[in-house]
């Protein structure tokens, strides 16, 4: 018996994945990316900062660019050529409305069937989440409702950006109720996606193996779902 069902994600088109930082989306979550894209479906990745904060031993004005190229290169890796990088705090991120415009903005640019967005809860699978995380999960839910409502952020509807509504929440790293298939090769290009984070992943030397460690995600996920390799997702309809 399998315990989490298949996600049907036939009728998704268009998927906008919003997280906080350069390599977020590189624990899993690309290689549904490089599935989707792989079939056709549109799929853009916002960034809310670019990560400046991340690097101990380095100065944010040298990390910021760099942090910028290793995602360009693990989005080329995955087959994503939408790529658009914000400079909110790296560590200061706040669910304010500023956030909210924003992710609002890209949402009615962009005009997604689901957004995918990392989870916002304190405690998860792997310890306590990081604040920008929580913000910006946070405000992108709000946000999804936002940008599907006429009479708020009317300088976007003045400037062309109509209201919009995103269907779906998918959300990493949360409790899942379902699965999303991935072939071995989704599964390679989302661990070749983690490990184009070079000098980011040099600088955290306990960090885990890439390659074990999204293989081990995919398959566990799998098993528990009756095929190979898998993503676990929390969906919620909005
Ligand atoms: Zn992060």
């Amino acid at each position: 018996m399998t315990e989490l069902p298949l996600l049907d994600d036939n009728d998704v088109s268009r998927v906008l994945c919003v997280v906080a930082h350069p390599d977020d989306m590189e624990y899993g979550a690309s290689a549904a990316a490089a599935k989707w894209a792989r079939q056709g479906k549109q799929v853009s990745y916002l960034l809310l900062t670019r990560g400046e904060a991340g690097i101990r031993g380095m100065h944010p004005d040298e990390v910021a660019p760099l942090r910028a190229d290793e995602q360009r290169e693990a989005c080329s890796i995955v087959g994503v050529d939408d790529l658009e990088i914000l400079d909110f705090p790296d560590g200061l991120v706040e669910a304010n409305v500023e956030l909210r415009h924003a992710i609002a903005k890209k949402i009615r640019q962009f005009r997604p069937d689901a957004v995918m967005v990392t989870t916002w809860r304190l405690e998860t699978s792997w310890g306590l989440n990081h604040v920008d995380h929580r913000n910006v999960g946070v405000a992108a839910i709000d946000a999804i409702r936002d940008a599907d409502n006429p009479w708020l952020f009317e300088d976007l509807a003045e400037s062309g950006l109509p209201a919009w509504k995103a269907n779906r929440l998918l959300v990493n790293g949360a409790e899942p109720n379902y699965a999303i298939e991935l072939s071995a090769e989704d599964v390679d290009k989302g661990v070749r996606s983690l490990e184009a984070h070079k000098v980011y992943l040099e600088a955290l030397p306990d960090h885990p193996v890439p390659r074990e460690m999204v293989t081990m995600i995919a398959s566990e996920t799998g098993a528990r779902a009756g095929v190979e390799y898998a993503l676990p997702v929390q969906v919620i309809d909005m």
